[in-house]
């Protein structure tokens, strides 16, 4: 199992940035309909670790379904770099798109498959 590092991440052109401490661990393969759209390899991280660097002004909020979890990208590049929602237990979390960190070797991450199509 990783140990909890400290990653930078943005979107495509850069204008949104954030950090996030994170042990990567589970990262989720989802097939709900926006991840699979999108792409999306997500891991979960409380408020606390993640903080927003750049582009507050430069994100797009989207909701759907239960409106449960805001699906920000940047309406300049369109990418999805995190959402924020809460979580089982009320606590504020982010989801975090592991695909957006830096110097992130996607291949090596062991995935944990989701059955989010059956929420
Ligand atoms: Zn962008």
């Amino acid at each position: 199992m990783a140990d909890m590092q400290t990653y930078s991440g943005s979107c495509h052109c850069g204008r949104v940035r954030y950090e996030v401490a994170t042990a990567l661990s589970p990262v989720l393969s989802c097939n709900c309909s926006i991840c699979q759209k999108r792409g999306y390899l997500l891991t979960f991280v409380p408020q606390a670790a993640f903080k927003l660097i750049s582009g507050e002004n430069d994100l797009t909020d989207y909701l759907f379904n239960r409106k449960a979890v805001h699906h920000l990208f940047c309406k300049t590049c369109g990418i999805g770099a995190f959402g924020t929602g809460t979580g089982p237990n009320g606590e504020e979390m982010v989801a975090v798109n592991v695909r957006c960190l830096d110097n992130i070797d996607v291949d090596a991450l062991s995935l944990t498959t989701f059955d989010g199509k059956s929420l």
